[in-house]
C-alpha cells in the first residue's frame, strides 16, 4: 500500500507516524512544500522570552526521526493539483513538475494566516509567523519596531501582547469584539488579565474592526471606522484558514473552504481522506461541524485516519475546544462552552463561580473558576479557571469530564490525589462539581 500525505506538521506527521504503526509494511511519503519541519507556531514567543535560542529549536519533530520511522519526507515540494480519479498528484520541486501515485491518500495542509477581506494586510510589516520563514522576518522586523499594532485579541493575539510587553514595546491591540478570548471565556473570567494588561500599558481598541493598512514613508497606518494609528509594525492575530486550491472538483467543499469528511475523516472519494486544519470538526456539545483549528484537533485526527484507510472504523469523537496559556503572569484556561454561547444550547444553562486558594505548593494563589451546566440534567457544558498559580493541566480533566458527558453529581465524587504540601483538600475540578450543585440548591 502507497500512502501519500500532503502536508507534514502536526495532523500529517502525527499519521505518518500512526500509519507506520498499524501497517508496518506500507509505504508513507510525506510531501512538504516548507524547507523545513516540525517548527512550533508558538515559538515566537519562546525565542522573546528566552526559553529557546536559536528559534529553529523550537521544532516538535525532526527529519531524522521521520527517517528512522521508515517514512519517505519531500522537502520545499509543492503540491499544484491532484488528479483523484487516476490517483496522481502533482507537485513542483525546484522548478521542476513531478508527479506521484497513490493508494490513498490525506490532505494535511492545514492553514495559514490570510485575509481576504483588508487592503494592505499583504504588507511585509504585517507580520504573519505560523511558519519558520515567516518568524525569521518577524524577528528582524520586531526587534527594529518601537510601536506594534496585534491585530486580533484571541489567543494569538494575547500571546504577542505579552511578548511585546516584555519586550518594552507600545503595543496597541484591535479586536472587533468587545473583550479579549471572547471564544473561550466569558468577560467577567478575563477581567483581570485585560486589566492588568492595561495596567502594563496595552491600548486596547474593542469593538474596531480594521478597514485598511496602508505602508507609507512615515510607518505602517492601521485604521478602522473608529481610529488611526501610524505604528512600526503589525502583527496578523486573526483567524487561520485553509488554502486548497490544489484539490479537483471531486472533493466535495464546505462554503468556508474547508474540506468535506464524514466521521471517519473520509472526503467524498474513497481513497482520500482529510485531517487537521483543513476540515471542520464536530462540536462535541452539539450535532453541528466548526472549524476550530487547534493543533490538538490536528494530533487527533491523525491518529484516528490511521485507523479507518482501509475500513471505516474509528469515527472521530470531535472537539471541545480546549486551550490554556499565560498572560501578564495569570495561567487561563477554558474548554466547552462559554456562558455567553449558552443562549444557543438546545437546553437551557446554568453557571456556578469558585474561588479557590491554591496549595502551598502553587504558592497559595487564588484560583478563580467557572462552570457551565445543563440546568436540568447538571451535564457539565464548560469550564474556565484563572489564577497566578499554574493551574494549566486542570483543565484537561475538566474536558475529560465534558467527553465523558458527566454531571455535576459525576463530577464533585471523581478520585481525587491529597496531599499536604502539594494539592487542596477538595480538587477544584471537584469543587467547580459541587458548587454548581449548591448554586442551584440556593436558587430553589
Ligand atoms: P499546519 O500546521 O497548517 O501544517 C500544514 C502543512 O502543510 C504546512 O507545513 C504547510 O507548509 C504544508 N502545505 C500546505 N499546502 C501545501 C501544498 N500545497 N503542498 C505541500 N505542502 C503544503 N494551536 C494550539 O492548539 N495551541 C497553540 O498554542 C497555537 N499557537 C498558534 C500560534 C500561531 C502564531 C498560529 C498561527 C497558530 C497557532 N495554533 C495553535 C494553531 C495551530 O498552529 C494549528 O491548529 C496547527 O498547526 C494545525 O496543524 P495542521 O498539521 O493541520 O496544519
Amino acid at each position: 500500500m502507497k500512502i501519500v500525505i500532503i502536508g507534514a506538521s502536526f495532523a500529517g506527521v502525527s499519521a505518518a507516524v500512526a500509519i507506520r504503526k498499524k501497517h508496518p509494511a506500507a509505504e508513507i511519503h510525506l510531501i512538504e512544500k516548507q524547507a523545513t519541519i516540525g517548527y512550533l507556531p508558538g515559538g515566537i514567543n519562546l525565542y522573546f522570552n528566552e526559553t529557546i535560542d536559536p528559534i529553529e529549536k523550537a521544532q516538535f519533530i525532526s527529519e531524522q526521526q521521520l527517517e528512522e520511522w521508515g517514512i519517505s519526507l519531500l522537502l520545499s515540494a509543492k503540491v499544484i493539483s491532484i488528479d483523484s480519479k487516476q490517483h496522481i498528484v502533482k507537485y513542483m520541486e525546484k522548478d521542476k513538475e513531478c508527479v506521484m501515485s497513490f493508494d490513498k491518500l490525506i490532505l494535511a495542509t492545514g492553514s495559514s494566516q490570510w485575509a481576504q477581506n483588508i487592503p494592505g494586510s499583504d504588507s511585509e510589516k504585517v507580520l504573519k509567523y505560523k511558519f519558520l520563514s515567516g518568524v525569521l522576518k518577524a524577528i528582524e522586523q520586531l526587534q527594529n519596531s518601537d510601536k506594534v499594532a496585534v491585530i486580533g485579541g484571541g489567543q494569538i493575539g494575547g500571546e504577542a501582547a505579552d511578548t511585546l510587553l516584555k519586550m518594552g514595546k507600545a503595543v496597541h491591540l484591535f479586536e472587533r469584539m468587545d473583550y479579549l478570548l471572547f471564544k473561550y471565556f466569558d468577560e467577567e473570567m478575563i477581567r483581570p488579565v485585560q486589566e492588568e494588561m492595561t495596567n502594563r500599558g496595552v491600548v486596547f481598541h474593542f469593538d474596531e474592526t480594521i478597514a485598511k493598512i496602508t505602508d507609507g514613508d512615515e510607518g505602517l497606518m492601521i485604521e478602522t471606522k473608529k481610529s488611526q494609528l501610524l505604528c512600526d509594525s503589525a502583527i496578523f492575530a486573526m483567524n487561520v484558514r485553509p488554502d486548497l486550491a490544489y484539490l479537483d472538483g471531486q472533493i466535495k467543499m464546505h462554503t468556508d473552504q474547508t474540506v468535506f469528511v464524514d466521521e471517519y475523516l473520509q472526503t467524498s472519494h474513497v481513497d482520500i481522506f482529510a485531517i487537521g486544519d483543513c476540515i471542520q470538526v464536530p462540536y462535541s456539545l452539539s450535532d453541528e461541524s466548526f472549524y476550530i483549528p487547534l493543533v490538538n484537533n490536528a494530533v487527533r485526527t491523525g491518529l484516528v485516519v490511521a485507523e479507518n484507510l482501509m475500513q471505516p472504523t474509528r469515527p472521530f469523537v470531535g472537539s471541545i475546544r480546549t486551550i490554556g496559556t499565560k498572560l501578564v503572569d495569570y495561567y487561563i484556561a477554558s474548554t466547552g462552552l462559554t456562558e455567553a454561547e449558552g443562549s444557543f444550547h438546545d437546553q437551557p444553562i446554568s453557571t456556578a463561580h469558585v474561588q479557590q486558594k491554591g496549595s502551598l505548593f502553587l504558592g497559595s494563589e487564588t484560583i478563580y473558576g467557572k462552570i457551565i451546566f445543563e440546568k436540568e440534567s447538571h451535564k457539565v457544558l464548560g469550564a474556565q479557571l484563572v489564577s497566578k498559580a499554574d493551574i494549566l493541566e486542570k483543565i484537561n480533566t475538566l474536558a475529560m469530564s465534558i467527553q465523558m458527558e458527566q454531571t455535576l453529581e459525576e463530577l464533585y465524587q471523581k478520585d481525587f490525589l491529597y496531599h499536604p504540601y502539594y494539592s487542596n483538600v477538595l480538587d477544584i475540578t471537584n469543587q467547580l462539581g459541587l458548587e454548581g450543585l449548591w448554586s442551584e440548591a440556593d436558587e430553589n
